[in-house]
């Protein structure tokens, strides 16, 4: 009882002149398939003439039962209705596939301030954000925009972790060598599929994007530039490839190894790479005390030479624990682990300083990197 009282109320606030905007985007509706007949809510049987009105001023709210990590559907109703409304129609969209993905929903249940049980199955499960309108549906079918909300179910996002991209040359561990012919092939896939590789500096996108991912590279190895390259080939209108590149501070220009200050600085000015830290030495963090020479001068050092803000960080070796996680969380919004698995958000303490990671290895198949990657 408690929980359905507990209502996230998202009271849109209107800007004043967006009544023309709704009419032109609800003008579309005639071209609305009139699919979803298998649906079990009554949907609406003509397109909705839509009644303009020269500013938008609320007539109610939009409530919305409480929603977790993992919940699939959540509970709409309109509550505070000002006027006598007898039928309530909810346009429904996902963020990630615009108004053309609008869906339209009919309530006629007034003793339950219209409810409607919405489920992410009515758009194939695909988790995001959602838009919601509630129009109250005149005699004559017209329809009048009382009120507008948005509603999140997280989506997992694969972290997914590289090191070298390069043939295995057989000094190393040759697990952490991917080649790079099997480097564009994952790209690729992930081109084709429809991925959208983000950066920590979009993750405010992650629930507004189809099949949200990012790719990250550990220790700053020369090699790198192979993906760089390949990333940069795989550009185009439909496609921008992004990255994060964790360097070791202290190991920039430190031989024909690792990353010099011109490679970084090319890499972050084609658009493509983010650089953040994994510490200034690739120390075992859960074993030194010198936290900030680690983590604070390895993320000057690195502002420095790119001129932008170092606010994630990869824990070399994975290792971290709650003192670990105390002082990071004094210089850095992200932290990844090598603990596997998608990320969701799951609204727990600190769980951005010890995000899940997918690992990449030389022996990862095209068919494991598609199960490894796919949307959850
Ligand atoms: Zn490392």
């Amino acid at each position: 009882m408690q929980k359905l009282l507990y209502f996230a109320l998202i009271f849109t606030l209107l800007l004043s002149g967006c009544s023309l905007k709704e009419a032109n985007a609800n003008s579309h509706k005639e071209d609305m398939p009139a699919a979803n007949s298998k649906m079990t809510m009554k949907m609406s049987k003509v397109s909705p003439m839509i009644k303009k009105i020269p500013v938008f001023e609320p007539h109610a709210m939009i409530a919305i039962s409480s929603i977790t990590f993992d919940s699939t559907r959540a509970v709409l109703s309109t509550v505070e209705r000002k006027s006598d409304v007898s039928e309530i129609n909810y346009h429904i969209w996902r963020i990630a596939d615009g108004k053309e993905g609008i869906k339209m929903f009919t309530s006629t249940q007034k003793e339950n301030d219209f409810s409607f049980l919405f489920d992410i199955k009515e758009f194939s499960g695909a988790r995001g954000e959602y838009q919601v309108e509630a129009y109250e549906v005149n005699e004559d079918g017209t329809q009048v925009l009382l009120a507008k909300s948005s509603l999140t179910f997280q989506q997992h996002v694969p972290i997914l972790m590289y090191h070298a991209i390069d043939e295995y040359n057989g000094v190393g561990l040759k697990d952490l060598f991917v080649t790079p012919a099997n480097f564009e092939a994952q790209m690729s896939y992930l081109k084709d599929k429809g991925y959208t590789l983000l950066t920590f500096e979009r993750w405010d996108e992650v629930n507004k994007v189809n099949k949200p991912i990012l790719v990250t590279f550990d220790d700053g190895m020369k090699n790198n530039l192979n993906a760089f390259r390949i990333l940069q080939e795989l550009k185009d209108d439909q496609f921008q490839p992004a990255a994060t590149e964790y360097v070791i501070a202290g190991w920039i220009d430190s031989g024909p190894y690792r990353l010099s200050t011109e490679d970084i600085k090319e890499m972050m000015n084609s658009g493509i790479f983010s650089i953040q830290s994994h510490t200034m030495s690739h120390a075992d963090l859960p074993e030194i005390t010198n936290y900030e020479q680690e983590l604070n001068a390895s993320k000057e050092k690195i502002e420095q030479i790119t001129g932008k803000p170092v606010f994630a960080i990869a824990y070399p070796y994975g290792h971290f624990n709650d003192q670990v996680v105390e002082e990071t969380k004094k210089y850095y919004k992200f932290a990844t682990t090598t603990k596997p698995g998608q990320f969701i958000e799951k609204g727990q303490s600190d769980e951005f300083l010890q995000m899940r990671r997918v690992r990449i290895s030389n022996s990862t198949t095209i068919n494991q990197f598609a199960a490894l990657v796919e949307p959850r």
